[in-house]
């Protein structure tokens, strides 16, 4: 059953699979330290859910097994535009793929053991799929704390299949980063404060996507062109690189929602009103942002670029009822003013 299983997965275009025991993560004790630290910033809803996220139990009652799927997500091209934005957003909303994709599966193991239970979980105990696709041997944590294959790298989602089925299940992943440190030393906020040990609060991921008020001064600079996340971190590992002698590495997804969608200029994001933005980015995970978390970010990233092009759409939120996007703009301008080489005291007219 467990070889069914796997080949089935295959057969619906997952990569990665692997069965591990729905047992709590070996990690969450280190989850809930890194919590106690505040490092969560202000993802309460990590805090609120913790002791849920750790317990397959709490998911699925008298889980035994959880079968474990990878899916890349890494786009063909990356699209043209004068932003940035994390490669896992460029597609369709890979929660609805994912859970289509695990449904089905569930329905095929249930129509050959039809007494199995199963749930479905895409992103709800994040901490819990991570350590079972290391259980089930999809990968092992990097330094830059996200799962990496030794053949794939780290661009896929994990997706988590647990099941009441007793299953064979595979060994943990055997890896790791020896003596590299490029993503350390690559991330732009200092954010990776040591090898394994990410503070979401400086992350430019968090500050982007999951931040709801001004993203403080410190790191406004160093966001360059991200409007929506960061994958600087896995951009610089060595194991999203191309390899001869690893034909795997790098390959763009197969799955044909993840390749790039269109996207807009900067200049129209700065110039959308909130119904335009809910239609533009509808089945997208950008919407995760909502629309003032955007604009607030192209606003950082117009400062950033420097094209004084920009400088009008900036001043139209000089005066906007919105005080953080008031407050953005008029950092913006300053920052505008001061790439363009003048004493960066310039400020909303
Ligand atoms: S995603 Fe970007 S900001 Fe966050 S840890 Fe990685 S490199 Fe740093």
């Amino acid at each position: 059953m467990s070889e069914w299983i796997k080949q089935y997965a295959r057969a619906l275009g997952f990569e990665l699979v692997g069965v591990a025991p729905a047992q709590p993560p070996p990690h969450a004790e280190s989850f809930l330290q890194w919590l106690a630290q505040g490092y969560a910033g202000t993802m309460e809803y990590l805090q609120r859910t913790a002791r849920l996220r750790v317990n397959p139990a709490e998911l699925l009652p008298d889980a035994r097994s959880a079968v474990v799927v990878g899916l890349n997500y890494a786009p063909a091209e990356l699209p043209e535009t004068d932003y940035r934005i994390a490669r896992y957003a460029l597609g369709e909303d890979y929660h609805r793929v994912l859970r289509e994709k695990l449904e089905t599966l569930l329905g095929a193991i249930q129509a050959l053991a039809p007494d199995t239970q199963g749930r479905v979980c895409v992103d709800s105990a994040p901490v819990l799929e991570r350590d079972l696709a290391w259980l089930a041997g999809l990968g092992w944590y990097g330094k830059n704390t996200c799962l990496i294959n030794t053949h794939r790298g780290s661009y896929f989602f994990i997706g988590v299949l647990l099941l009441t089925l007793e299953l064979e299940y595979d060994s943990p992943a055997e890896g790791g980063c020896g003596t590299c440190r490029l993503c350390l030393d690559a991330c732009p906020t200092g954010a990776l404060i040591e090898p394994y040990t990410l503070d979401a609060r400086r992350c430019v991921s968090y500050l982007t996507i999951e931040r709801r008020d001004s993203i403080p001064e410190a790191y406004r600079a160093s966001m360059g062109e991200w409007l929506f996340g960061c994958d600087i971190c896995q951009e610089v590992c060595p194991f999203n690189r191309p390899r001869v002698h690893q034909p795997l590495r790098a390959q763009p997804a197969r799955e044909p929602r993840f390749q790039a969608r269109p996207l807009p200029r900067l200049h129209e994001i700065l110039t959308m009103d909130e119904g335009a933005f809910t239609a533009r980015f509808r089945g997208s995970a950008i919407t995760r942002a909502r629309w003032r978390g955007l604009v607030r970010n192209a606003l950082i990233v117009a400062g950033n670029r420097g094209d004084p092009a920009l400088r009008p759409l900036i001043e139209r939120y000089c005066h906007h009822e919105d005080p953080i996007l008031r407050e953005t703009a008029q950092w913006a301008l300053a920052r505008l003013a001061a790439r363009q080489g003048s004493s960066g005291t310039q400020v909303c007219p």
